[in-house]
């Protein structure tokens, strides 16, 4: 049963804080961060805090120390357990980047239930300095999108386009998400997919705002017990709904082959009486 794909954002969502704002905070570069915030794209600034923390004498170590202690409900690793136990097909699509997303991972065992991480490249450089790039490299060219909610380095909505022409397109999709970057591959989602926002935060509130927008099924949630719950459900309601309508079709075909055999049945109790 591998009919469902599960596509989890992953701050916020996987884990209950924004990995980011999580390292920065745990090296105390809060104030700093601040301070350029309004002067550069998120996904520039992160690689110039890794640069200051550098300077700082922070290494790589410290940064993977930090993003170990990253919350994790219990029952959101159940949750990604299960769904992979049952055959769901689990991918990430995160605006965070490579290295902080696969040390969280790794630290908690869950590397390889994931089938794909689709997010910001990261590299190491030869001076031990941890280097954050843009997903779509924007000082090229723009990546086309016209929603507005989606930050230039990433559109999560044309990752999700590539995922779904590169498979069967009767798979069936769940996103899980809660920011304003979940909201392009919301709308993109089909008829017979589900989205599952975080309640009350930026996608929740998107949604809300016109959810005739939306052909997906909306489902929304609250961190951790709550998100397996919803998830597993909607799982087993996918199952559910795949294996009645292949019932129904077995069973339309039985109906087919007994035509022929219900006409002779008038002659069988006839036989029975002669042999008596
Ligand atoms: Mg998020
Ligand atoms: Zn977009």
């Amino acid at each position: 049963m591998a009919g469902i794909v599960v596509v989890f954002d992953f701050d916020k969502t996987i884990i209950d804080c924004d990995s980011d704002n999580w390292v920065v905070d745990a090296l105390g570069a809060t104030d700093l961060f601040n301070q350029l915030l309004p002067t550069m794209p998120w996904n520039h600034l992160m690689d110039r805090m890794m640069k200051e923390l550098h300077s700082q004498g922070k290494t790589i170590e410290d940064i993977a120390e930090s993003l170990k202690t990253a919350p994790l409900h219990p029952r959101v690793i159940s949750a990604i357990k299960s769904a992979y136990a049952i055959g769901c097909d689990l991918r990430i699509v995160s605006d965070a980047n490579i290295f902080f997303i696969e040390t969280i991972l790794k630290h908690h065992g869950l590397v390889d239930y994931f089938s794909e991480i689709n997010t910001n490249p990261s590299l190491i450089d030869e001076e031990g300095k941890l280097r954050i790039l843009p997903f779509h490299d924007f000082t090229t060219s723009s990546h086309g999108c016209g929603t507005h909610v989606c930050p230039p380095n990433m559109c999560k909505g044309q990752i999700i386009e590539r995922i779904f022409a590169s498979m069967d397109a009767k798979k069936r999709f769940i996103y899980l998400g809660d920011g304003n970057g979940d909201y392009c591959p919301s709308l993109k989602l089909r008829e017979g997919d589900f989205v599952m926002p975080r309640k009350n935060l930026q996608l929740w509130d998107l949604i809300n705002g016109d959810p005739s927008l939306l052909k997906a099924e909306v489902h929304g949630w609250n961190y951790g017990e709550d998100q397996e719950r919803v998830l597993l459900q909607l799982v087993n309601r996918i199952i559910l709904e795949e294996s009645s309508s292949t019932v129904q079709l077995l069973s339309t075909d039985c109906k087919l082959q007994t035509v022929p055999i219900s006409t002779h049945e008038p002659l069988l109790p006839q036989a029975l009486r002669v042999t008596h």
